[in-house]
């Protein structure tokens, strides 16, 4: 079976057809259009998809797409492209190639993409997270994601990391998101993630393992896999400092194995993120 898979950022967007063992048979991508026209924006996503109509066979389509969103993708509002407010996504490309359309956030589309295609496989309970521009995760809990009441289950860059830190876009002060993603890094520092010191990676990670130690504690998971520009960007001294910090914050004894790991799904994510969502709501 075939899945369209297509993955909306405020970057790019991108289009691939994936198989379901996750072999990428075509990826095509553009720049997310500045326009805060609706239909620019969709008008290029739009003629990216139509080759894959006239070339391919698939029976379903799966998007990874940046959040919020009302409940299973009906209406997206991705914050980084303002064009898109409650735009009707999912009944748009439903109209577009006649076929079951699925969309997840990015961060929970990520965390499928390790499940089905990654470290994840054969995991009952891990959480994947994205520290990029902001940061984000999802959550598998005895085998299943979890979407929560209004599907924004996973949102651990509001967990409060550092009591009256700084100021978050949600309002709050302190969260994760406030004090490690790429937005807030250049905000405190005053250059860009890639420009970081090598102590600023160090009290990133340590920041981060705060944040998994108590999400672990409640929900009693074994691991992490942290993919995104800033934190693959980091490396070693991020992720090194991270599971040292685990040591002093996780010490519960159902948590002596939490361990915070890279990604394993490499430069394909963006491809597999959308695929996983259709394998797994279908
Ligand atoms: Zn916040």
């Amino acid at each position: 079976m075939n899945v369209l898979s297509i993955d909306i950022g405020g970057t790019k967007f991108q289009v691939s057809m994936v198989t379901e063992n996750g072999e990428i048979l075509k990826t095509s991508k553009c720049l997310t259009p500045k326009s805060i026209d609706a239909e620019v924006l969709y008008g290029s996503l739009e003629s990216l998809i139509i080759p894959y109509l006239e070339h391919y066979t698939f029976e379903v389509v799966g998007v990874g797409c940046g959040g919020p969103m009302a409940r299973e993708g009906e209406l997206v509002s991705p914050l980084n492209i303002a064009g898109w407010r409650d735009f009707p996504l999912k009944s748009r490309l439903k109209e577009l190639v006649g076929r079951e359309v699925f969309i997840d956030n990015d961060a929970k589309a990520i965390t499928l993409a390790e499940l089905y295609f990654g470290a994840g496989r054969g995991r009952s309970d891990f959480v994947g997270m994205v520290v990029s521009t902001g940061v984000g995760a999802g959550i598998v809990a005895d085998g299943h994601l979890i979407d929560g009441r209004s599907w924004n289950a996973g949102h651990i860059g509001h967990v409060q990391v550092v009591p009256e830190g700084h100021l978050c876009a949600c309002g709050a002060r302190g969260c994760l998101e406030a004090e490690i993603s790429g937005l807030s890094t250049q905000k405190i520092l005053g250059v860009s993630a890639d420009q970081a010191p090598v102590d600023w990676m160090r009290h990133s990670g340590d920041l981060l393992a705060r944040a998994v130690a108590s999400s672990a504690a409640l929900l009693d998971f074994d691991s992490v896999f942290v993919g995104g520009s800033v934190a693959l960007g980091y490396g070693s001294p991020f992720f090194e400092s991270a599971n040292l910090a685990l040591q002093k914050y996780a010490r519960l004894d159902f948590l002596e194995k939490l361990e915070i790991f890279p990604t394993s799904l490499g430069a394909d994510f963006a491809s597999l993120s959308g695929a996983a969502v259709a394998l797994y709501r279908l």
